[in-house]
């Protein structure tokens, strides 16, 4: 695993280690399970449409094309859509990882997105991280928030983002949240669910009791949130059902004391 290309070697021990985490998480309860299933895809050989990093093209040619994989899986690439292929094959206009001015400028500029990069895995929350294919910050994985103005380096490889989420589910780690908790659309919308409680019940504004944020968030029953893209991507339609990000799965777990259901989030089955 030491190796930073993936080889046949690489590739035994891969085929190995995924039905045993599968093993481990018979409830599919691990971040991203329900949607990967432990299912990686064979490899493949089939031409990719535009040039992409080696690492990349190797983990697909030797290893696996897709499905199991860190957050809700790897995006198959042979099955992308071309609308995808079409905007990956525009220039970049990703800035070098090191220039955080220029990084927030992009976020901020509401251009295309994903000019000159490949969408690699689904983050929840209608986020994305996306493989840049030209530019200078080429091979690099980027997080794509830009609803939430945030678009940033979070892995100098492809190679570096898959192998940290196998480690994370090796040791049953959470993968990295990355948007901050107050701009995410869960926490917001209990914010609001909450503050809507209180006005009918008479309550001063932040007053509840625990007693009464208990009998509030149980007034919530399963699949009563549905958490919708913020900003229309080449995989996400504006508004478009999601399932949340680590962020707001989070949040949902550290609820669970104050009585919040674990399934209060409906779930969307997001492949297309
Ligand atoms: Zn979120």
């Amino acid at each position: 695993m030491s190796s930073t290309r993936f080889n046949r070697e690489f590739a035994a021990e891969y085929a190995q280690l995924v039905p045993q985490l599968a093993k481990r998480d018979a409830k599919r309860l691990r971040f991203g399970a329900r949607a990967h299933g432990y299912v990686a895809l064979p490899p493949s050989d089939a031409a990719l449409p535009l040039p992409v990093p080696a690492d990349f093209a190797a983990f697909i040619r030797e290893i696996s094309a897709g499905g199991f994989g860190p957050y809700y899986g790897l995006l198959a690439p042979t099955t992308l859509p071309e609308r995808v292929w079409q905007v990956a094959a525009l220039p970049s206009l990703l800035p070098d990882g090191n220039d955080e001015a220029a990084a927030q400028a992009v976020a901020g500029a509401n251009l295309d997105p994903w000019p000159g990069s490949l969408p690699i895995a689904k983050l929840g929350c209608g986020y994305t991280a996306l493989l840049v294919l030209n530019g200078p910050a080429t091979g690099q994985v980027w997080l794509d928030a830009r609803a939430v103005g945030l678009i940033a380096p979070i892995t100098p490889t492809f190679t570096a983002f898959v192998l940290d989420g196998l480690h994370r589910s090796s040791h049953d780690m959470l993968p990295l949240g990355y948007v901050p908790l107050d701009v995410c659309a869960l926490p917001n919308a209990l914010a609001g669910y909450l503050a809507v409680w209180e006005q009918r019940h008479n309550v001063e504004p932040g007053e509840l009791t625990s007693g009464q944020l208990r009998e509030a968030l149980a007034n919530l029953g399963a699949g009563s949130i549905a958490l919708a893209a913020q900003l229309a991507t080449p995989l996400h339609a504006e508004n478009a059902g999601v399932n949340p990000c680590v962020v707001c799965a989070q949040v949902v777990d550290r609820l669970a004391d104050a009585g919040l259901a674990s399934t209060v989030l409906a779930w969307h089955d997001e492949t297309r």
